[in-house]
């Protein structure tokens, strides 16, 4: 995905620590394309030793198998995981001059004007994009979709008002929110974020059925050697236990994954989980890549 969003931001953060405990600058490199699948599919061929990792999501790790029949890996196969980096809640954000400015204000809108609507993504498969789809299926319409090659980009042109509204990870919008450069309707989660104690729950705001949220995990290619796989994970848990990076991740609304989370076992059962949950979700809503 491009520079400034959520996957990059949160590379960034956790990596930051990994290099410090790794003795080694963890380089970022932003392979952009097809929801995030060109870049997973390069890393998932590059050498098996660990100096090529990525930074997987729930899209392209849980929602890509629905959307692209030809995808070059397998979530659940070809990765060796090393470990949960941070849950990101999703949150329904819309430009400045939205002409809504709650949900239900906006849903009445959608009901005459969906067909005039631009719904901005980070490409099919995404986690913008497959929560997006689920949001329409939920609230039946049909606004007009706009790629982009990240949410980082997506989100200049909502605060540029020239798209309408994302689904998004509130460690993207979270900042832009809070200085009032665009608004946020609602939260897609049970409960309310600390980082946004006046935005409602899906639930609060009036809509049923729209609690989703997403994550950022890291992963090696599938023939990574285990002591470099425990080297990497463990490196990622001291990250996770640094007050500093804890608190970087927190300020933006990230969710710091419990012990028992952060371990490539508990990933390799979220993604298998998550590619059983969003294939019927995505059948159902009549979405693919084509
Ligand atoms: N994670 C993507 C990004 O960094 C956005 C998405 O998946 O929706 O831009």
């Amino acid at each position: 995905f491009a520079a400034g969003g959520p996957t990059d931001v949160i590379a960034r953060i956790v990596g930051d620590h990994m290099s410090r405990t790794l003795g080694q600058q963890i380089v970022v490199e932003n392979v952009a394309g097809a929801g995030g699948t060109t870049g997973i599919t390069r890393a998932s061929q590059a050498q098996p030793d660990g100096y090529t990792i990525m930074m997987g999501h729930m899209g392209t790790h849980g929602a890509a198998p629905a959307l692209y029949p030809n995808l070059k890996y397998d979530p659940a196969k070809d990765f060796a995981p090393i470990g949960l980096a941070a849950g990101t809640p999703i949150v329904i954000v819309t430009k400045k001059n939205f002409p809504a400015s709650d949900l239900k204000g906006f849903l009445d809108h959608m009901k005459a004007n969906g067909d005039k609507v631009n719904m901005a993504h980070a490409g099919v498969g995404s986690v913008s994009h497959s929560t997006g789809i689920f949001f329409n299926s939920v609230i039946k319409a049909k606004p007009t979709m706009v790629a982009y090659r990240g949410t980082g980009p997506a989100l200049n042109d909502l605060m540029a008002n020239t798209v309408d509204f994302m689904t998004d990870q509130i460690v993207n919008v979270a900042p832009q929110i809070q200085g009032g450069n665009i608004k946020a309707l609602a939260i897609a989660t049970p409960q309310r974020s600390p980082v946004l104690p006046d935005v409602p729950t899906t639930k609060e705001a009036g809509l049923e059925g729209y609690e989703v949220s997403a994550w950022n995990a890291v992963f090696a290619p599938k023939a990574t050697p285990p002591d470099v796989v425990k080297k990497l994970s463990d490196a990622l848990v001291k990250a996770l236990d640094d007050e500093t990076t804890k608190k970087r991740l927190l300020d933006l609304g990230g969710v710091i994954p419990s012990a028992t989370e952060r371990t490539p076992e508990a990933l390799q059962k979220l993604v298998e989980s998550e590619v059983a949950r969003w294939t019927p979700v995505l059948k159902a809503a009549g979405a693919t890549a084509e």
